[in-house]
């Protein structure tokens, strides 16, 4: 059996999966936290040798290893597709760290490290952009000037590109639609939330942009705003642009609106009759109900409108927000099928017709293997 490590490393943590990427099926799994606090765990060299070693020394699970995957957030406008890590490789991923400065550096830490540890098995670079890579020009830029925009890279590239993937996927087998004809606009509700425009299997629009703080309403980002708002502050609130950055990625979204950044709290007020949380879930469930009306221009012949992460695959009481607004669109949900609670891929509409909705639990880790595996296939 061939095995691929899925690798997810933070700032101060890492996560990894040993995942079979013929079916996705997990042999291991775990988590090292506090990395650079603990003196045990000095740093992502020895968080990754103890992952390894704990790997090796339980039952060989390394036999068979074919490769190592890393989950890059940003591959900038240079990476459209996984690709194999040697040098050149690695001098890209560098370039693009002034448009990840939060998430890219770790991962490119946890790669060298990796090479290190591993030189004989190869390293491959999945993105969270690369999805998005097929989206045209229309949809990706931005209406400032062209000069400056190349200059600095400045466009929309959009996130969760490995979810989306994945998803399109699940989602074409189960309306037993070629995926290459598939058209769906797909909601990826988690922490991080986004919404994409899916048309014969490929991205044409999503909501993130430079950044993932475009778009939806999120756990503690603000998602759209009028940009005038950054100025505005900085002028007349005092804040330096340090401080209206954070405010606007770590202070904002559901966090910002109700007190409480995790769906299920926001939940727990808004049942409690808080004024706050209800106004937060309306404005979340708006957003969507927005963004899908716009997809709607960007798909025509949608098949299905497709809910998935923590809250789109969990959260039956936010897709009836979403949807019930919608039905002079042609979506009927079916109360009982959506809230009936499962954790699988499932149709939740009433059967009366096209657009479907369907729920589509997320696995970006057997995506990631799967990728990694075909990158090492197709490389000979
Ligand atoms: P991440 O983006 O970190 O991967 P997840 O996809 O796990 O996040 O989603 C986390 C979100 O899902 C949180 O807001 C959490 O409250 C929400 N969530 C998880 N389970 C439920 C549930 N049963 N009902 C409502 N929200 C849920």
């Amino acid at each position: 059996m061939s095995r691929v490590l899925v690798v997810n490393s933070g700032s101060s943590s890492l996560k990894f999966q040993l995942v079979d990427p013929a079916t996705g099926e997990v042999a291991a799994k775990g988590l090292v936290e506090r990395i650079g606090e603990d003196p045990a765990m000095p740093d992502h060299e020895a968080a990754l040798a103890s992952v390894l070693a704990e790997l090796d020394a339980d039952g060989g699970l390394l036999d068979g290893l074919i490769a190592v995957g890393h989950r890059i957030v940003h591959g900038g406008p240079t990476f459209r597709e996984p690709v194999i890590v040697d040098d050149a490789v690695d001098a890209a991923i560098d370039q693009v760290v002034p448009l990840a400065p939060l998430h890219n550096p770790a991962a490119l830490i946890g790669i060298r490290v990796m090479r290190r540890l591993l030189p004989q098995v190869p390293q491959v670079v999945v993105f969270d952009t690369a999805f998005h890579a097929t989206m045209p020009p229309e949809a990706y830029t931005y209406a400032i000037p062209a000069a400056l925009a190349h200059r600095y890279r400045i466009r929309r590239y959009g996130f969760h590109g490995t979810s989306y993937q994945y998803v399109t996927r699940r989602a074409a087998h189960l309306l037993q639609v070629p995926v290459g004809e598939v058209n769906l606009i797909i909601c990826h509700l988690g922490n991080g939330a986004s919404i994409a425009a899916v048309r014969g299997g490929v991205s044409v629009d999503t909501s993130m942009g430079l950044t993932p703080l475009q778009g939806l309403v999120m756990g503690t980002r603000s998602g759209d705003l009028d940009p005038a708002v950054v100025p505005y502050l900085v002028n007349e609130a005092g804040m330096t642009l340090a401080d209206v950055d954070r405010m606007l990625n770590k202070e904002s979204g559901l966090k910002g609106l109700s007190g409480e950044q995790d769906m299920r709290a926001v939940r727990g007020l808004a049942d409690r009759g808080d004024a706050a949380a209800r106004l937060a879930l309306d404005v979340y469930a708006y957003r969507i109900r927005s963004y899908i009306g716009a997809y709607l221009a960007a798909v025509p012949g949608l098949h299905a409108l497709v809910f998935t992460a923590g809250i789109g695959e969990n959260d039956a009481a936010l897709r009836s927000e979403v949807c019930r607004p919608l039905a002079h669109l042609g979506f009927h949900l079916d109360a009982g099928r959506n809230l009936t609670p499962s954790d699988q891929e499932r149709v939740i509409d009433d059967s009366s017709g096209r657009p479907r909705i369907l729920v589509v639990p997320t696995n970006e880790e057997a995506e990631i293997a799967r990728e990694a595996a075909r990158a090492v296939a197709t490389s000979g």
